[in-house]
């Protein structure tokens, strides 16, 4: 089996991925908090993680894959204040919290379909495991590492040696850093286990505890999912940049006091998509989501397509005109391989290039550069570049075997319907704009006698 390296956040370095279990691999995300429409950077962090688990699956592992489901308890500062998301959520569409939960659970299935993503082996809802979590709790108050405040039970860090190991710093300076409130916590960095439903709580999610009626702590639900599913310790654990310092590093200080053992062997994380500098975020209300660019008839595969031209490790600045060159790139890509003829050969110099280039912590703007490389080869026959590419799309997952011509958009319809009625008033200059900008969203205008036609550049 080939080699694959990974930058791994707990050891801060690139290593050698070794299984546990020879040729399988036990692969755990953090999954979406179903309260509001996943956003562009959300899908890129999904994206990713399917690319990774694919590059697995390409190498010949066998892939456990389980992803949670956050319906409950994520509260609107990651370090546990404020309300929570879903019932937030609730009050402003006036529908209950379970409600909103499947509707944005359905929503973020059909956004991973669109972007060719895969399923996870299982979805694992937080309220479908309150039992659990309440158990896990048990475990830790048992040794001693809970204490009760006024709105809830609190892990106490300060009773882990290597708490904070994930993002490297140690007790005091993420005590420093915090911007918590402590209400009556004992240190800056404890985090609620269980939380207390205020008094005449209108939440629709609560359940008893032997602690008080309340909902549990949102970084409990990934140790005891991971474990339940993968055992512990399990190889790879992923999720976005931010979830480094407070989600991740609990769930260690959790599922490590709780069974002193190590949690997972892998932790990836992946950088923001940011736009201006800012990261997009769900609750800011500048988000962009897979129906905007449907607005825009663009296909979401653009967005795959925009991905890939930066690696995980790097911020993505997104902009619209980026995501149009990406979907004109796509386009052409995906044209031209569909004029070819079907039963090639794959070419396997190009398939061990490409392998050992997205072993090599997933590095897909280089496997992108191989494929374009493939197309300007005149050494290899078209059937034969049809052939490779497509099998290296069984890990960058452009779908390009399903490729279809995009209709021309609507808006570029009526960009060349207004400079058409510019050329017949004689209004050279605003047509010859008209037409530069039809150009710089991909498509061309050929005049003929006396009607024109609309064809994408090539
Ligand atoms: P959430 O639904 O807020 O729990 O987030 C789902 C996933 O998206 C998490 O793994 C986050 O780390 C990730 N995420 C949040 N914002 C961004 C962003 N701007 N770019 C990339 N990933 C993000
Ligand atoms: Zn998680």
């Amino acid at each position: 089996m080939n080699k694959i390296y990974l930058s791994n956040t707990i050891t801060k370095k690139k290593e050698e991925f070794i299984p546990i279990k020879k040729n399988r691999v036990g692969f755990y995300s953090c999954g979406p908090t179903v309260y509001a429409y996943p956003h562009i950077g959300n899908m890129r962090t999904y994206i990713m993680n399917d690319i990774l688990k694919r590059t697995f699956v390409f190498n010949g592992y066998i892939v456990k894959h389980i992803m949670n489901i956050t319906d409950v308890g994520h509260l609107t500062s990651d370090a546990d204040s404020g309300e929570d998301k879903l019932e937030k959520a609730k009050l402003k569409e006036k529908k209950s919290a379970w409600d909103i939960a499947k509707y944005y659970t359905d929503i973020f299935k059909d956004y991973s379909n669109q972007l060719n993503i895969l399923p996870p082996t299982k979805y694992v809802r937080a309220t479908d495991c309150i039992k659990q979590q309440i158990k896990l709790v048990k475990i830790l108050d048992k040794k001693g590492y809970i204490y009760k405040t006024k709105d809830g039970m609190y892990f106490d860090t300060s009773k882990l040696k290597d708490y904070g190991k994930l993002s490297g710093q140690d007790l005091k300076s993420l005590k420093a850093g915090a911007r918590i409130d402590m209400a009556d916590k004992k240190n800056p960095t404890d985090f609620s286990v269980w939380k207390f439903s205020p008094e005449n709580s209108q939440r629709d999610m609560e359940w008893k505890s032997p602690w008080g009626i309340g909902f549990p702590g949102w970084h409990l639900e990934c140790s005891v999912i991971s474990t339940k599913y993968l055992s512990q310790p399990f190889d790879i654990h992923t999720g976005g940049i931010e979830h480094i310092p407070i989600h991740h590093t609990n769930e260690i200080a959790q599922s490590e006091a709780a069974y002193g053992k190590k949690m997972a062997n892998y932790w990836i994380h992946f950088e923001h998509l940011i736009m201006r500098e800012a990261k997009m975020s769900k609750s800011s209300g500048d988000s962009i989501t897979l129906n905007n660019l449907k607005e825009k008839n663009i296909n979401p595969l653009a967005l795959r397509y925009l991905t890939l031209q930066t690696h995980y490790s790097k911020h993505l600045e997104f902009s619209w005109d980026s995501l149009n060159a990406a979907y004109i790139a796509y386009n052409k890509l995906g044209n031209k391989l569909s004029t070819f003829d079907n039963n090639g050969t794959v070419n396997m110099k190009y398939i061990n290039k490409f392998n050992s280039v997205i072993n090599d912590d997933i590095n897909t703007p280089q496997a992108l550069a191989i494929i374009w490389t493939i197309m300007k080869d005149d050494n290899i026959k078209d059937e034969d570049k049809k052939a490779t590419i497509y099998s290296i799309d069984n890990v960058l997952g452009l779908n390009l075997e399903m490729y279809e011509v995009p209709e021309i958009p609507t808006n570029i319809i009526e960009l060349a319907d207004k400079r058409w009625q510019a050329k017949k008033n004689k209004e050279w200059d605003i047509a010859d704009n008209l037409r530069k900008e039809i150009f710089s969203k991909g498509y061309t205008i050929k005049d003929l006698a006396d009607k024109y036609i609309i064809i994408a550049n090539d």
